[in-house]
């Protein structure tokens, strides 16, 4: 098990990459960029100082794009006028993006890169632990609209993924909790060693930059990188589950995230919605009873909620038709056939559903 060292992880893409984690990796930014003459460096405000000391850090010549903060960094507006500042700076096809910050900023940024010039290179170094495990790795960029979140973009690799544990020093316990939810996500479809690691010392698994908390960052990047390198564009042909299974959780999650207008934060939605995804296994006959009990037990073992409202099941129910993993009418829920087995299971009985739900609340 590695702790303080650096590891590299593969991305099988169209161009292929690599995922560096580990303390000081963030000093690795000037190899990347070796021999590139202009770098954007795009970042949230609350990380504007630290984007300044890394711009200073380079050889090439820097700019900095400062975006909003969160969600309103996805937007047409903030988009725009990116794309403005680049025609300013005359940022040419050679030249470089950075997206560093975390994932409302890497997604913006990456869909800045593939658009400007119909595609530049670009890396990211994300800051938050959902940007880590998630968001930054596999390729998907991408901004919001009125009508939903993430209904715009492209895929679009970035040529290197930095992912610093010093970076999360200053991020709060809820979002670090936030994260987390994904990577017992990654426990639960891939990795089952993530669940002990995290339920064994759970103030080691919460504390930023630890070798515990980095080691569980780089297990849930394994598991993303070898899912999204078997099947870049999320096509989930033939039997394999494919991409799909990263959508552990997401179903009813998505649902609970709009219902609470956003104000959740996506782990915390998606937490609810992996305990709902083993009641309803548990009802299929797919998971026993311990596997089920598990859920609750790692999720709430980090301060993650597992329980949600008793009387909205209508209004959620309505949310998780419209999901985009849907096919034709049918909702389709990825749920586990044991530990690290996850399938699509469609034409579930409302009955089940219901019901399921019902112990998700109680
Ligand atoms: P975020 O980018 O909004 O960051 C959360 C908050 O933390 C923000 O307020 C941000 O300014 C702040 N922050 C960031 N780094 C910090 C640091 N080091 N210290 C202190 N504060 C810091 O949200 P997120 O949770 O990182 O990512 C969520 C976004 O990622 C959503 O837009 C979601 O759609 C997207 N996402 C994309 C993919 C993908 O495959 N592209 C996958 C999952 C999620």
């Amino acid at each position: 098990m590695s702790t303080n060292s650096v590891d590299l992880i593969p991305v099988d893409a169209e161009q292929s990459y690599n995922v560096r984690v580990g303390p000081g990796v963030l000093g690795d930014l000037d190899d990347l960029l070796a021999g590139v003459t202009r770098v954007a460096i795009i970042h949230p405000p609350v990380l504007a100082e630290r984007a300044t000391r890394l711009a200073d850090s380079l050889p090439n010549r820097t700019y900095l794009l400062e975006v909003p903060d969160g969600e309103e960094a996805k937007s047409v507006s903030t988009l725009s006028d990116c794309w403005d500042e680049l025609a300013s700076i005359g940022l040419t096809r050679s030249d470089v993006i950075v997206g560093y910050g975390g994932g409302s900023t890497t997604d913006l940024a990456g869909f800045v890169a593939a658009t400007w010039l119909r595609g530049v290179r670009f890396v990211t170094v994300p800051t938050t632990v959902l940007a880590m495990v998630d968001a930054a790795v596999g390729g998907k960029t991408g901004i919001n609209i009125s009508a939903g979140k993430n209904l715009v973009g492209a895929f679009h690799e970035p040529i290197g993924v930095l992912c610093d544990p010093a970076e999360l020093t200053t991020l709060d316990i809820g979002e670090i909790r936030s994260g987390l939810a994904e990577v017992i996500k990654c426990g639960f479809i891939a990795d089952p060693p993530i669940l002990d690691l995290v339920t064994s010392d759970t103030v080691a698994a919460v504390t930023a930059a630890g070798p515990r908390q980095t080691e569980l960052i780089r297990r849930a990047i394994t598991v993303k990188a070898r899912v999204v390198s078997g099947d870049l564009r999320e096509t989930d042909a033939g039997a394999a589950i494919g991409r799909a299974q990263l959508n552990y959780g997401h179903t009813l999650g998505h649902a609970i995230e709009q219902h609470e207008h956003f104000q959740w934060r996506h782990g915390e939605a998606i937490s609810v919605g992996m305990v709902f995804a083993a009641e309803v296994a548990r009802r299929l006959g797919t998971i026993d009873d311990d596997l089920a009990d598990r859920h609750r037990e790692v999720l709430e073992s980090v301060g993650l909620p597992t329980r949600y409202d008793p009387d909205v099941w209508p209004q959620l129910r309505e949310t998780m038709a419209l999901d985009k993993k849907n096919r034709g009418t049918k909702l389709r829920l990825v749920v586990l056939q044991g530990p690290a087995r996850p399938a699509l299971v469609s034409g579930i009985d409302e009955a089940l559903l219901a019901e399921a739900y019902a112990a998700t609340c109680a």
